[in-house]
């Protein structure tokens, strides 16, 4: 959008104030996501909101595990989360910082603390340090640990490294202010005693940061400017900086928050996915209908689109729900020009042209775009038998019905008029097939003027049509009854699926590959399943219908 006005978000504002002040001359931003899950939609804000401001301000954004904390993390996810990241186009330049990599720069940065009179060893137990804490009205207590002195807490502590106490039996804890109004400053528990195999450092360790004391050294020790966050974390704020400043980095990281993407209906909670997928609802983290990246990949969406849906959503301090019909709106924008679109009857029946000679091939030069002349022609096979979807001929239709019925005549898309004369039933009343004849003054592109008909339908040439399976999606939540239950569970749709078995599309679909989207006339946009289809059989997903119920102001 050369040349445009936007207004520049808060923290781009807050970015600009900082580089004229002089506070940071280089913007280094980073993404440190805990390898406990798959990424989802919320991730991707965070991602390219921080990889997008590196970039803008020629910086520099840091990729990171943040996997100070081995109970809840497993390898397994590592490999995916650096596959989205990837796949959304944020270059972290290939190195992948880990956190545990500077496990001992905590220990010595605890130590200093000690050294400082800063930080105490507490033999409390996690139900009294609770306790003394106090709430909101009520100030905190000191712990009777809190006087230590110097030589003492630094016995202790070492002796805590040294696997001299069990689990659980002491913490060490920043002395700050048990009176504070912020409870997150009251001598908040910066490092635990816990016998954990972790994946990075095995068992050199049995004791582990804590998450707010260990992420503002994760960010100094990188040289982070702006270390942002979502607004859950704002708090915690002061407690990130009396880290960074206690420690006395040089140039110290500052914090900004921001809100949380949430989309409207749309599960994204790992507890609700992990259920779905435990009960078989879903075939799972990537299956098309979740918003995890892998799902949206595997769905169809494309890195531009969530880029375009980012970009409209915005960068808030304020909470707020994006409504999914605006990321379906940015996909249909990014596909329009790019994906083919071509001839796929999803409910076929065939309709036999008993005036057009046996065994005739003609091929007609279709445009594979209207919309983009650069993508080029194709030929169309056209033949005596075809396929029509099964909602284009009706027997007794009703008023404005302008599709086929006996004795009406309409036009084959790209191709001639042709007139219902006849059509067939099996004993149960289905109707089988459907049989016409055609007019060949009528051909597509020849100029004809001589009458008009009132609808244009779709068709597959049955000679050599492919054979695909096409997967039609809903939401997974019931939308009229709202995403939970009274109970707590997931009130979900039952029909988010649909699975259409023998479907019909036209040769050119033969060259398709795992993960090609194309329009199909009148269906809306499908990508080839990556997971499920194989070469005797392609599996299509219908990324979005052309209807939209978003319109963009
Ligand atoms: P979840 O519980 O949904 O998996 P999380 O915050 O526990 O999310 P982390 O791996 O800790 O996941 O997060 C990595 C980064 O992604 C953090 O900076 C976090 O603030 C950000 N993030 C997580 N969810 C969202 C969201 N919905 N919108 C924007 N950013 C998010
Ligand atoms: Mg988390």
């Amino acid at each position: 959008m050369e040349g445009e006005v936007i207004s520049r978000n808060f923290i781009e504002q807050e970015i600009d104030n900082d580089l004229k002040e002089g506070k940071y001359t280089k913007v280094i931003t980073r993404f440190p996501p805990e390898p406990n899950g798959y990424l989802h939609i919320g991730h991707a804000k965070s991602i390219l909101l921080n990889y997008g401001l590196a970039k803008q301000y020629g910086g520099t954004f840091n990729f990171r595990f943040d996997d100070t904390n081995p109970t809840k993390e497993k390898t397994e996810y590592v490999q995916s989360i650096i596959d989205d990241i990837k796949w959304l186009g944020a270059d972290f330049g290939d190195k992948v910082y880990f956190a545990s990599d500077y496990f001992e720069e905590m220990y010595q940065g605890a130590i200093k603390l000690i050294k400082k009179g800063k930080a105490f060893v507490c033999d409390l137990t996690a139900d009294e340090i609770r306790e003394f804490r106090g709430d909101f009205t009520t100030p905190g207590k000191n712990s009777p640990y809190r006087d230590r002195t110097v030589e003492e807490n630094l016995e202790l502590f070492e002796a805590m490294k040294d696997g001299k106490f069990p689990d659980g039996s002491k913490v060490l804890r920043a002395k700050i202010d048990m009176a504070s109004p912020n409870i997150n400053m009251r001598d908040p528990v910066i490092y635990r005693i816990a016998r954990m195999t972790h994946h990075n450092t095995g068992d050199k360790w049995c004791i582990y940061p804590m998450y707010d004391f260990a992420h503002p050294i994760e960010d100094a020790i990188e040289g982070i400017s702006h270390s942002i966050c979502t607004l859950e974390f704002e708090d915690h704020r002061p407690l990130y900086e009396w880290v960074v400043n206690e420690l006395e980095y040089e140039n110290p990281p500052r914090q900004i928050e921001f809100a949380k993407l949430y989309l409207k209906n749309v599960v994204t909670g790992k507890r609700y996915i992990k259920k779905l997928v435990e009960d078989g609802i879903v075939d799972g983290w990537d299956d098309p209908r979740l918003v995890s990246i892998a799902a949206l990949r595997r769905r169809g969406f494309t890195p531009e689109s969530i880029k375009m849906f980012m970009e409209l959503s915005g960068v808030a301090k304020a909470q707020s729900e994006s409504d999914y019909a605006m990321l379906e709106y940015c996909i249909r924008e990014d596909l329009k020009m790019k994906a083919p679109r071509m001839m796929a009857v999803i409910d076929p029946i065939k309709l036999i042209i008993d005036n057009y000679p046996e065994g005739q091939v003609e091929y007609f030069d279709v445009e594979n775009n209207q919309e983009n002349p650069d993508a080029g022609t194709r030929k169309v096979a056209f033949s005596r038998e075809l396929y029509i979807e099964r909602e284009d001929f009706m027997e007794e239709p009703p008023k404005k019905y302008f599709r086929l019925f006996p004795g009406n005549e309409v036009r084959l898309k790209n191709a001639y008029f042709v007139k219902c004369v006849d059509y067939k039933k099996d004993a149960d009343g289905n109707i089988t097939e459907i049989h016409c004849t055609y007019d060949p003054e009528t051909k597509s592109g020849s100029g004809f003027e001589g009458r008009k008909v009132k609808g244009t339908i779709h068709w597959v040439s049955a000679e050599s049509a492919v054979d695909a399976e096409v997967r039609l999606y809903e939401n997974i939540v019931d939308e009229e009854k709202g995403k939970l239950n009274e109970d707590g569970t997931l009130n979900y749709n039952p029909n988010s699926l649909t699975i259409l078995k023998d479907c019909k599309l036209e040769a050119a679909f033969a060259d398709a590959k795992k993960g090609d989207s194309f329009q199909f006339l009148r269906h809306g946009y499908f990508c080839v399943d990556t997971k499920d289809t194989t070469d005797e059989q392609l599996v299509f997903n219908r990324i979005v219908s052309l209807k939209s119920s978003y319109k963009p102001s």
